[in-house]
């Protein structure tokens, strides 16, 4: 590695030094070519001077003027004094203000000095005025401001802590005309030539100082082919770690299982279902089986909305692991969630499936039985929670580990379970990997399907089963809760139940106290005030584990009418007796989670109501996020809609925030330069995966310098 080269301290660009460095530093800026990389967040244009006398009101504008006089207009009834500087430029007089003025500004502006300047025209007594110009001053020998300030479409740069945009132009100025040519093109030639698409260090510097004849409106809306060129490139190195990653996972060893035996395994159990499986079913299982019976480790994720089915998935591919002698671990989020689990597959098969349950509350004698079970290699499918990747579980011989609700696991605990099942083969030797198989019923958008989850096989259910109706989803303000509550008791009436469920505010905080509060103060209005005839029940985080599963077995069996609860029941709930969902300050949740709660009701045959009661005052964006709820249905579409309304970072949630280390793309905005870097990618993969060729060494070194690290935090399972 040349260093000097790429790694230049930004400490040595001119018109930085120590404290301005240390002020960079914030923001990961180290390096000249971090500070290359810091782009603007818009533009303005000065290609054109305005004269004096055609100043316009409003008008943004910038003007060539000399000083006439300043003086020193008192404010009334205070100590400061206004600065008022008169100057000309032949056509007319105009009037520059400050109602600050920086030290030894006065002296800099004496009668007869050149000046450009910036600024918001507005007209005071008739004459035009700027209050707060921005000065461009002439230039001397080593530096010349008009050049990077006035005659050409300026940068404008996001403030670092008190860095000023203006500041922020002219270092980046000295930085790309110093530094530019040491910014290296990583991508091959051809691809780059492909799509027509300019060098990067050209990119570059035409982001922050555009060229004449580029239009301002493209550069706003991220459309030049500067911007085009450099997304194109976030994309393609992005793809080139998550598809290479996928690659290498493909060429690693796995158990594999005999696919006909395998489909009369599942086919077995599948005629225990009470019900038949949907088309979309059908298939998920039938890819699943397909990996399953192959040499190398699966990577599926199965994405289906809430409702479609995916448990059902789970169950009967891992019915096939189990006839063929091998043990598979199912791992929920929650202990509800996993005991509901564990009671269906007991429920619906009898004894034909081999499962157990291993949650933080199993009784000790029980978990020493289940841990000796494993150890013995007994095939079994082990159902659990987070136990599941404690010390102590020792598995002899998993091959298949399926994930529920992945996004509410971090990487780290997925890959602790993935190697629960990592085993040497006694015969071979070789090392062998688990098949994964990771269900989620957060709809995840195709662009993230292909970057964050860019390392997996992705399987999609797109129906529901069948008699299923849309959920009627309607917002309630405060003022119609009384008619709600009507409907509700109609509902309950008929013998169908309610979900009444209460935000979190902050999901970090465990469980709020004042929401916790609110729950109980709601439970107790409902069932004294409300629904006196009916029964109550109150779930929260803070009950004991035990408490928690009773309740939720009084509710199943329909003892609790009314179930008000905070958001603990989220993920994966099945009661297909309750017909209405209560979502209390509804403009606190996020879409998906909206979407998520509201796929709780819905799955019986009868008609469901989901009810989004706002209080108070309602945000635009929140009461855009209710209104896409209202009107639609579709999962895939909802996340996008999501997507799009918070951004990668947030939709991914903070445990896998960090992953897209995107500057200029948009996963929603630059969609087809996501695809053209996506296919170059695998065409490259498949000439030259590990990037030998000369062609490709600037690649190559590309990622020896910066791509490891990242590559590590990419991995998803
Ligand atoms: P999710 O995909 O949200 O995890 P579940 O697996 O919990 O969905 O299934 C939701 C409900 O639908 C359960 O009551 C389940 O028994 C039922 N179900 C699953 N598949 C079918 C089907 N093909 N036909 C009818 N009901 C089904
Ligand atoms: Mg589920």
């Amino acid at each position: 590695m040349k260093s000097g080269t790429y790694n230049t301290p930004v400490q040595y660009v001119k018109g930085v030094g120590p404290r301005l460095s240390a002020v960079l530093a914030s923001r990961d800026i180290r390096t000249a070519k971090d500070l290359l990389q810091f782009f603007p967040r818009d533009y303005q244009d000065r290609t054109l001077l305005t004269k004096v006398s055609e100043l316009r009101e409003g008008e943004l504008a910038t003007v060539s003027v000399k000083t006439l006089s300043s003086h020193k207009i008192p404010i009334r009834g205070k100590r400061q004094s206004i600065l008022d500087v008169r100057c000309t430029d032949q056509t007319g007089a105009m009037s520059l203000k400050w109602f600050h003025s920086p030290p030894g500004l006065e002296n800099r502006l004496k009668p007869g000095t050149s000046i450009t300047v910036t600024g918001t025209v507005k007209y005071y007594m008739n004459k035009p005025e700027i209050v707060h110009p921005e000065i461009t001053w002439s230039g001397n020998k080593t530096e010349n401001p008009e050049e990077y300030n006035i005659g050409r479409i300026v940068p404008i740069y996001t403030e670092i802590e008190g860095l000023t945009s203006r500041q922020l132009r002219k270092i980046i100025w000295s930085a790309v005309s110093k530094f530019s040519h040491e910014l290296t093109e990583d991508l091959p030639s051809r691809f780059l030539a492909k799509h027509g698409l300019p060098q990067h260090a050209k990119a570059v510097t035409s982001l922050h100082f555009p060229p004449k004849d580029t239009q301002i409106e493209q550069l706003k809306e991220h459309r030049t082919p500067f911007h085009a060129r450099l997304i194109y490139e976030e994309f393609f190195k992005l793809e080139y770690l998550v598809l290479r990653q996928r690659l290498l996972m493909e060429h690693k060893h796995a158990t594999s299982i005999e696919r006909q035996r395998a489909a009369e395994s599942a086919s077995d159990l599948e005629k225990m279902l009470p019900f038949r499986l949907t088309q979309g079913q059908t298939r998920t299982v039938a890819e699943t089986l397909d990996d399953l019976s192959k040499a190398n480790p699966m990577n599926r994720l199965i994405q289906g909305d809430v409702g479609s089915g995916k448990t059902a998935i789970a169950f009967l591919t891992a019915s096939a692991v189990l006839a063929e002698g091998y043990q598979a671990a199912l791992m929920a989020p929650t202990e509800i969630l996993a005991e509901q689990h564990f009671k269906n597959a007991v429920n619906m098969f009898k004894g034909k499936l081999h499962t157990a349950l291993l949650t933080g509350k199993t009784p000790q004698a029980e978990r020493i039985d289940i841990l000796e079970e494993l150890s013995s290699g007994k095939p079994i499918l082990l159902i659990g929670t987070h136990a599941l990747i404690e010390d102590p579980v020792v598995f002899k011989n998993l091959i298949y580990i399926m994930i529920d609700e992945q996004h509410r696991f971090g990487v780290e605990q997925r890959r602790t379970l993935r190697n629960k099942g990592i085993r040497q083969d006694p015969a071979t030797g070789l090392t062998l990997h688990p098949h994964m198989l990771i269900l989620t019923a957060t709809p995840i958008p195709r662009t993230l399907a292909l970057t964050a989850y860019g390392d997996l096989s992705v399987s999609t259910i797109r129906e529901l089963p069948p008699g299923r109706l849309p959920v009627q989803t309607s917002v309630v303000h405060e003022s119609m809760k009384p008619h709600a509550y009507e409907k509700i008791r109609e509902e309950l009436k008929k013998g169908f139940q309610a979900y009444f469920i209460y935000p979190l505010i902050n999901e970090s905080e465990a469980e709020g106290f004042s929401e916790l509060k609110a729950a109980v103060k709601e439970a107790e209005h409902l069932a004294k005030n409300i629904f006196p005839e009916y029964k109550v029940g109150l779930l929260h985080g803070q009950l004991r584990s035990d408490e928690k599963a009773a309740i939720m077995e009084e509710f199943k069996s329909g003892r609790i009418h009314i179930l008000v609860s905070t958001t603990v029941i989220e993920v994966g709930v099945d009661v297909p007796n309750s017909t209405v969902m209560v979502i209390e300050h509804a403009e606190r949740f996020g879409l998906s989670q909206l979407h998520q709660l509201r796929g709780r009701v819905g799955r019986g045959g009868a008609q469901a109501y989901c009810m989004l009661f706002t209080s108070g005052h309602v945000g635009e964006i929140s009461a855009l996020r209710l209104d896409v709820l209202e009107k639609t249905h579709d999962g895939f579409k909802i996340a996008e809609s999501d997507l799009e309304i918070r951004g990668p970072g947030e939709f991914l949630g903070t445990r896998q925030s960090g992953v897209l280390p995107f500057k200029l793309a948009n996963l929603i905005r630059d969609q087809d330069w996501l695809l053209k870097a996506r296919d170059d990618v695998i065409e490259l993969l498949k000439e030259d995966p590990d990037l030998t060729k000369t062609v490709y060494t600037p690649l190559r070194n590309y990622y020896e310098r910066e791509g490891v690290l990242q590559s590590e935090r990419l991995r998803t399972s």
